[in-house]
C-alpha cells in the first residue's frame, strides 16, 4: 500500500500525464498502475530517478493516425480510422496487436501500447511494445467488406512496419480471416514475404498453437498460481466471460486439465451451463463465434440453459475466474461478490480486464489476481515463436510448441514471485510490473539518451 507521501509524488506525476494525454482515462489507469507499482523500487535504485526513466517510458515513440476509405456491397463510400502506436522499442521490434471495435480511440491505443512493452519484456524475448487497430466495426459485415477493410487499412499501415521493424497480430475483432487478408495485401504491396504480421494461418507461415496461446498460457498461469498455494484446477469451477479467442481456449484447456467451466458471456449477456461446458459445446461456440459469427445467446436456445441479458459472468458463485473479454469488465461490486462466493483466483485474459478498484480488493483480502500483463502474455509469447520459425524458414511441432509456452508462462510467473513479494502474499500486480519494468529500463539507460 502507499504512503501519504508516495502519493503525493505519484499524484503529481499524473497530474502531468492527465494534462498531457487529457481525456486518454484507459491511458491514465494503465500508467497509475505501472507507477505505483515501481515507486519503491525506483526510491531503492536512484539510477532509475536520475535517468528520468517514468516520464520517458511513458512517452510513445511515435503514433500515426490514418483514413482508411472502403466500399461496402452496396458501394457506399465508408471512412474509419486506423491506428498504430508505436510505444517503445528499447528490447526487441515494435509487437503488438490490432483491434478492430467501434468503440476504440487513441487511448485505447495507448494504454493497449504501454501495456505491451511490460507484458512483452516478461515473456523473455526481444519485442517492444505497440497497439493499433480501427474504430470499424466487423459485426454484421459481410466477408468481402471485411476483406476490402483490411485490405484498405493495410494500405497505409504498410508503410510503418517490418519483419525487424513493427509485427502486429490479432486482438478484438481480428482474427485468422482479418489477418490473411491484412498479410496478403502486405506481401503484395511490398513483393516481400516476411513474417512482418503474426497469428498468421498454417499454410502462410503462421504458428502452431497460436491460435490457443493466449487461452492456454493463462490457464497455465492460473496453475502456477494455483500450484504456489498447494491447489490444482483440477474439480475447480471455472466462470469464463466472453466468447472469442481467447474464452474458448481458455475454456479448452480448463477443461483438459480437469476443471469445469460453466460460463461464456459476449456484449449481449451471459449463459449459465451448471452442467459444464463439454468438448461438444465448446465446439458449437468455435462455430458460432468463428464461422457463422453469431450471439452468444443461441448457446443458451441449443442447450436449454439460462441466458442473464446485458450481464456479465461474475455473480455466479464459482472458484477460479477468467475475464477474457475487454478493459474493465470486472468492477468492485463484482470482485466484492465473486470473494463472497468463495472465488479463490482471478486470471485476467482480457487486457486490464478489472478496475482499479476491484484490483485493490482482491490485493487486500489476498485474493490470488493473475494481473493481464502476466496472465495473457502467451499469446504475444507464441507470436515472438512464430516471428522465430519465420525467420528460420522452419516449424517447429505442437508438443514442441506446447511445451515451450509452458516454460515462458512458468518464467513469467517467477518473476512475478521475485519482484512481488509481500507479507504473507504474492502481488502479482506488482511483481509483473516491477520485471517488466526493469529489463526495459535498464535498456532505455544503456542507449543513453536520444
Ligand atoms: P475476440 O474478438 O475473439 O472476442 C472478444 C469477446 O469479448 C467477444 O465475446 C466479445 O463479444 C466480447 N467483448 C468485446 N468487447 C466487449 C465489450 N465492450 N463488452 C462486452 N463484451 C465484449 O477477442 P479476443 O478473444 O482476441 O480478445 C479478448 C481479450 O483478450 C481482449 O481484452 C484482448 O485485448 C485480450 N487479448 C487477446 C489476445 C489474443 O491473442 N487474441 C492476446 C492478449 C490479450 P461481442 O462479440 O458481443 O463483441
Amino acid at each position: 500500500m502507499t504512503t501519504i507521501t508516495e502519493e503525493k509524488t505519484i499524484s503529481k506525476f499524473m497530474k502531468k500525464l492527465t494534462d498531457r494525454h487529457p481525456g486518454e482515462d484507459e491511458f491514465h489507469q494503465a500508467v497509475q498502475e505501472v507507477v505505483e507499482s515501481v515507486h519503491d523500487f525506483i526510491e531503492a535504485n536512484p539510477h532509475y530517478k536520475e535517468a528520468n526513466i517514468l516520464e520517458r517510458i511513458i512517452e510513445p515513440d511515435r503514433i500515426v493516425i490514418f483514413r482508411v476509405t472502403w466500399e461496402d456491397d452496396d458501394n457506399n463510400i465508408h471512412v474509419n480510422r486506423g491506428y498504430r502506436v508505436q510505444f517503445n522499442n528499447a528490447i526487441g521490434p515494435y509487437k503488438g496487436g490490432l483491434r478492430f471495435h467501434p468503440s476504440v480511440t487513441l487511448g485505447t491505443f495507448k494504454f493497449l501500447g504501454f501495456e505491451q512493452i511490460f507484458k512483452n519484456s516478461l515473456t523473455t524475448l526481444p519485442m517492444g511494445g505497440a497497439k493499433g487497430g480501427s474504430d470499424f466495426d466487423p459485426k454484421g459485415k459481410s466477408d468481402r467488406e471485411i476483406m476490402r477493410f483490411c485490405q484498405a487499412f493495410m494500405l497505409e499501415l504498410h508503410r510503418h512496419i517490418g519483419s525487424n521493424i513493427d509485427i502486429p497480430a490479432g486482438d478484438i475483432g481480428v482474427g485468422g480471416r482479418e489477418i490473411a487478408y491484412l498479410f496478403g495485401m502486405y506481401k503484395k504491396i511490398q513483393n516481400n514475404f516476411t513474417g512482418t504480421i503474426t497469428g498468421k494461418q498454417l499454410n502462410m507461415g503462421g504458428s502452431l498453437i497460436r491460435t490457443e496461446a493466449t487461452g492456454y498460457g493463462c490457464v497455465y498461469f492460473a496453475q502456477e498460481m494455483l500450484h504456489h498455494i498447494g491447489e490444482d484446477i483440477r474439480g475447480k469451477v471455472c466462470v469464463v466471460s466472453g466468447s472469442g479467442n481467447v474464452a474458448q481456449y481458455t475454456a479448452e484447456k480448463v477443461i483438459e486439465l480437469g476443471g469445469k467451466v460453466i460460463s461464456f458471456s459476449d456484449s449481449s449477456g451471459t449463459v449459465y451451463d451448471e452442467e459444464g461446458v463439454t468438448e461438444e459445446k465448446l465446439n458449437f461456440v468455435k462455430d458460432l463465434k468463428n464461422n457463422r459469427h453469431g450471439r452468444i445467446k443461441e448457446y443458451a436456445e441449443k442447450y436449454n440453459v439460462p441466458f442473464y441479458e446485458g450481464k456479465t459472468p461474475w455473480h455466479i458463485k464459482c472458484d477460479i475466474a477468467f475475464p477474457s473479454a475487454t478493459q474493465n469488465e470486472l468492477n468492485l461490486t463484482d470482485a466484492k461478490e465473486l470473494v463472497k462466493n468463495g472465488c479463490i483466483c482471478i486470471a485476467e485474459g482480457s487486457n486490464m480486464g478489472s478496475t482499479p478498484e476491484a484490483i485493490h480488493y482482491f490485493r487486500e483480502t489476498k485474493t490470488l489476481f493473475g494481473v493481464s500483463k502476466a496472465a495473457n502474455a502467451g499469446g504475444v509469447a507464441v507470436s515472438g515463436l512464430e516471428m522465430a520459425q519465420n525467420r528460420m524458414g522452419y516449424s517447429w511441432t505442437r508438443e514442441d510448441l506446447d511445451e515451450r509456452l509452458k516454460t515462458i508462462m512458468k518464467k513469467i510467473h517467477q518473476q512475478c514471485l521475485e519482484y512481488g513479494q509481500s507479507t504473507g502474499y504474492v502481488d502479482y500486480v506488482k511483481g509483473a510490473n516491477v520485471a517488466g519494468f526493469k529489463k526495459v529500463a535498464d535498456a532505455i539507460i544503456a542507449y543513453g539518451t536520444h
